[in-house]
């Protein structure tokens, strides 16, 4: 028998195919199965995507017709586990709508939508209590998407720190079987903030199309009132520059967040000058959530605000 029969022989149905948990990711519900068949990594990639590393795979699968074949579907349609189970979700709501529906018909790979972003991290986290309640409950811990999302830094659920498995991802592990560490939160002050951050973050994951023109629209206006300048361009880069290396949100990233990338000097202004990437995640939960910090707006505020000259728009 040549390769290629091989591979066909092995694109079977699963046996078993549990039912997500919670808000579980698409790794998590992998690491389940994993668990089941006591197979080795490299057998449960092959068998759930035809691809022996793909456990490696940090973002989205890719292909998904495979797992899709293998799990009859049963799980939802490829676009729904990639929306609401992967960090994709994050990046498909902030997307160009051209791109959102070149990824959705499967032509456009998942992964074109994470080229070229800077300061995601690829750590896996947990939250130690949800681990604990889902133990109880199911017999075994998930890792839920929520705390995996762009910016997440605490769980919203138990006002905690996320334990951060920074080692690179090789295998296919539920929480607790890998050793973490706390994310260090040094106030409440910093709880807080993160938590503006988590939740921030759950609401564009949540939103299946944002648009991005009327959140900037409103990230412009907000800026602007606050120092008071007629126009993004006559706002001064240097001063919203020096605020925000002041601001606690830019210190505990500073002193906790492996990828400072995110937020090079003067990312603010660019920002919504639209002179760098206004499509990535990260940048929009921070920057609201800096906006709360520094109380120029609350969260529902702003996000109505977007909405609000977004209608405005459309009836014009
Ligand atoms: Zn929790």
């Amino acid at each position: 028998m040549n390769e290629k029969s091989n591979l066909s022989e092995q694109e079977r149905c699963l046996q078993i195919i549990p039912s997500w948990i919670g808000d579980e990711s698409l790794y998590s519900w992998c690491c389940r199965w994993h668990l089941h068949t006591l197979n080795r990594t490299r057998t449960t990639g092959v068998a759930l995507f035809g691809v022996p590393s793909a456990a490696k795979v940090w973002y989205a699968p890719n292909p998904f017709g495979w797992f899709d074949r293998v799990t009859m579907g049963l799980l939802g349609t490829p676009i729904s586990i990639l929306r609401n189970r992967t960090v994709a979700g994050s990046y498909l709501s902030l997307a160009q709508q051209i791109d959102r529906k070149r990824v959705e018909l499967g032509q456009l790979a998942p992964a074109y939508l994470f080229s070229a972003k800077s300061g995601v991290g690829t750590s896996l986290r947990y939250c130690e209590m949800c681990a604990a309640e889902h133990l109880a409950e199911h017999g075994v811990a998930i890792w839920r998407i929520t705390h995996q999302l762009p910016g997440a830094g605490v769980c919203i659920d138990h006002c905690r720190p996320l334990v951060e498995c920074l080692e690179g991802r090789q295998i296919w592990a539920s929480p607790h079987f890998k050793n973490g560490s706390e994310i260090r939160i040094a106030t409440p002050r910093e709880l807080e903030l993160m938590l503006t951050v988590a939740t921030i973050a759950r609401k564009i994951f949540k939103n299946a199309a944002m648009d991005v023109d009327a959140l900037c629209g409103s990230a412009r206006k907000v800026l602007c009132e606050a120092y008071g300048a007629l126009d993004a361009k006559r706002l001064d880069p240097e001063r919203v520059e020096r605020d925000w290396r002041c601001s606690t949100l830019c210190q505990w990233c500073t002193r906790t967040m492996s990828g400072v990338k995110a937020f090079p000097r003067f990312w603010l202004t660019d920002f919504i000058r639209g002179r760098r990437s206004e499509r990535n995640p990260i940048r929009w939960a921070f920057a609201i959530a800096y906006f709360f910090e520094q109380s120029w707006t609350s969260v529902d505020g702003f996000f109505a605000d977007a909405s609000f000259s977004n209608s405005s728009q459309l009836s014009l």
